[in-house]
């Protein structure tokens, strides 16, 4: 008889007798240890990023690797520099000719798509070019002239990413345009994960993909897991704890991969409409929502929108909730978030309010 039993055996003697009070302790201790051992945790190195996976479940050591096995097939599908892969391969026929392309990136491609449109194009995947000029796909960067940007600018068009869902192809219309999936594949890639751990039964699990969090469940416990939102002025601080059950957590913000230029910062997250890093006012966007995917791509086009039209945005969809901190030290919750996230950290001057819808 495996140890669970025993100790469910245990609890139901326990019941029958009263007075047992100490005995009943003991075996809810050794139940929650149990569960403990169902508890497997793994670290590694993928999407340019370090990658956490906490799965409760018998076979976690197994789910584990699947769920490895799983980020590594996307990282070749979705890669913009890896060899082979198809995005690179648009990029390189870009002027040329349409690309075929598996059914799934074609998929994720018309998401983009989509999500580009309805944010007013704030997410926009074919401004690699401009990225690109400010270095922050090399290890040096620096301040392109104005002259580059003007120049590369007309070639970030989504509307020139011309998808064929018959033929199964994409095609950039013009030459020198480029698309790359890094604001949007991290939350891809948890919502597989996430769909691959379901469909072989996990009910509790927590994906850490380089800070974005994507819960299955809640704890064993059938408590709510917690996540902190980061001080963006602080690594080591927290301006507030979320409660989430099966759903994302995705932060995009300009003190996460940033040059200085003559004492100036400048960030990697691009406003589409000027070919500069976005200037909002905002320091960070955190999304909470169902679906990984909208979550990534929602954290980078609120922070290029702003706290104004990011909640204007908000106010049209139902799907998701957000936290922005902003320049002048606010930490704005959207109305869903009222009971499930605490406003908190150390002695942070932050001030805190909830938008209303
Ligand atoms: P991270 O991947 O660092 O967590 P984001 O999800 O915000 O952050 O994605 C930023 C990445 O997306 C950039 O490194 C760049 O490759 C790309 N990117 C930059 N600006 C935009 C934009 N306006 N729309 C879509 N992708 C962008
Ligand atoms: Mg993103």
């Amino acid at each position: 008889m495996n140890l669970k039993k025993w100790i469910a055996l245990g609890l139901t003697g326990c019941f029958l007798f009263s007075g047992c009070a100490e005995q009943r302790e003991q075996a809810q201790a050794a139940l929650e240890n149990s569960q403990q051992e169902n508890r497997y945790e793994a670290t590694s190195f993928a999407m340019d990023t370090v990658m956490t996976f906490t799965i409760i479940h018998e076979d976690g050591e197994e789910l584990i690797i699947d769920a490895e096995q799983e980020i590594r097939r996307l990282e070749n599908l979705l890669s913009v520099t890896m060899d082979g892969s198809e995005i690179k391969q648009i990029n390189e026929n870009a002027g040329k000719a349409p690309v075929r392309i598996p059914t799934e990136t074609l998929e994720l491609l018309q998401t983009s798509k989509d999500l580009g449109a309805e944010t007013g194009n704030a997410f926009d995947i074919a401004i690699y070019p401009v990225v690109k000029a400010w270095g922050f796909t090399e290890e040096e960067q620096s301040v392109p002239p104005q002259e580059t940007i003007d120049q590369l600018l007309p070639l970030t068009d989504l509307d020139d990413l011309i998808l064929d869902k018959e033929n199964s192809t994409a095609y950039l219309e013009k030459e020198g345009m480029a698309i790359d999936l890094g604001g949007i594949a991290k939350g891809y890639a948890s919502d597989s994960v996430k769909a691959l751990l379901k469909g072989k039964g996990v009910e509790s699990a927590l994906l850490s993909l380089g800070g974005n969090i994507c819960t299955i469940g809640s704890k064993p416990d059938g408590s709510p897991w917690k996540t902190a939102v980061q001080n963006p002025l602080d690594a080591n601080d927290y301006v507030g704890l979320l409660e989430i059950s099966d759903t994302c957590v995705i932060t995009s913000g300009g003190y996460q991969r940033y040059f200085e230029e003559k004492g100036k910062q400048y960030h990697h997250i691009i406003d589409p409409a000027t070919g500069w890093p976005a200037e909002s006012g905002l320091l960070s966007v955190t999304i909470v929502c169902e679906s990984g995917t909208k979550a990534d791509a929602l954290s980078t086009a609120l922070f290029v929108m702003g706290l104004k039209d990011g909640l204007e945005y908000w106010r049209t969809q139902d799907d998701f909730e957000a936290i922005f901190v902003t320049t002048d030290g606010e930490v704005v919750a959207t109305e869903g978030l009222k009971d499930s996230f605490t406003f908190e950290g150390k002695d942070n001057d932050f001030t805190y309010r909830v938008a209303e819808r």
